[in-house]
């Protein structure tokens, strides 16, 4: 097969996992910048042209869509959907996924358990807003935040009060969240494909650090799912339409709860603290199921 990754930088670990991955099992595998090719639009023949061709051989896509890049690497995937070609990610999911308030409602209305959240138009009753989530401790995040920047613990009523005040200043959307004080710093990843997990990961943020991101010096150990938690990270997958991505979730008393999804997740750090080979997982994905 003809496989493209849609990716604007070769030299990232998950880039070169599925390209070795791909090749080791036959395929010709090519990586292409999203923001360099051209959408040609024309009646019953859409087409794309790269550098010095026309990508009219390709018979599956990878899309590795960084957040910056929304919306022309998705308009490059929906061409690509257009000349039918398989891609493990629609352009569609991609982009609705990149909402997370968006993605939160639908998810909640499916049935899944998460931190209750608040989200408001800036709202001035402060006091009322941190109520709704049980009152502080409450965790504050910027709506496009990504690695833990712009997730903020607020541990009293007038710290949270202060924080709120501020992003309302700034114009900057956030949700409020109760506090999940059991999951004690740590949360899940599990990584699906084909609908099925094929890997998790317990990330442990450093001492006296809630945020448990990789990025900010957390660590990370393979965990064996539960029954609920694997539930989770499957139905996630199945209610955004991603079949290949990433759920992150808090262990709560209450039972697994969902932090978000990803719709590229990285590759290093799962692949390192499971052992296992996650990128040909992907690649044998697109062999079941390109027609
Ligand atoms: P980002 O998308 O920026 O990584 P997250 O929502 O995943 O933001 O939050 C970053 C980290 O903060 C999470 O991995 C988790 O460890 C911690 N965290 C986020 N929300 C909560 C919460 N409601 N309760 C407890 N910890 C949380």
């Amino acid at each position: 097969m003809n496989i493209v990754i849609l990716s604007r930088n070769p030299q990232l670990y998950s880039t070169q996992r599925l390209l070795e991955e791909g090749k080791k099992r036959g395929h010709r595998m090519e990586i292409i910048d999203p923001l360099k090719c051209d959408i040609i639009i024309e009646k019953e023949k859409p087409t794309i042209y790269y550098k010095d061709r026309y990508l009219d051989y390709v018979d599956a896509i990878i899309p590795r869509i960084g957040a910056s890049i929304t919306f022309y690497g998705c308009a490059v995937v929906r061409q690509f959907e257009m000349m039918n070609v398989f891609s493990i990610a629609t352009s569609g999911a991609i982009q609705r996924s990149r909402d997370k308030l968006r993605s939160l409602q639908r998810l909640s209305k499916a049935g899944i358990g998460m931190p209750k959240t608040v989200f408001t138009n800036y709202s001035r009753d402060v006091e009322e807003v941190i109520e709704h989530v049980g009152g502080a401790p409450v965790i504050i995040k910027l709506l496009e935040g990504t690695q833990g920047l712009g997730v903020v613990l607020a541990e009293t009523k007038s710290a949270a009060e202060s924080v709120l005040e501020a992003f309302n200043g700034l114009e900057a959307r956030v949700i409020v969240q109760e506090f999940i004080k059991e999951a004690k710093g740590a949360d899940i990843r599990a990584l699906v494909v084909d609908g099925q997990v094929v890997g998790a990961m317990k990330r442990q943020g450093k001492e006296g650090e809630f945020r448990s991101n990789l990025h900010r010096g957390g660590s990370a150990n393979i965990i064996k799912l539960d029954t609920d938690e694997l539930r989770l990270a499957q139905n996630a997958s199945r209610v955004l339409n991603l079949p290949v991505c990433g759920v992150d979730m808090l262990q709560s008393a209450r039972g697994p709860l969902l932090l978000e999804v990803n719709s590229t997740p990285g590759l290093e750090g799962i692949e390192e603290a499971t052992g296992k080979n996650i990128a040909k997982s992907i690649i044998s994905y697109i062999e079941r199921n390109k027609k």
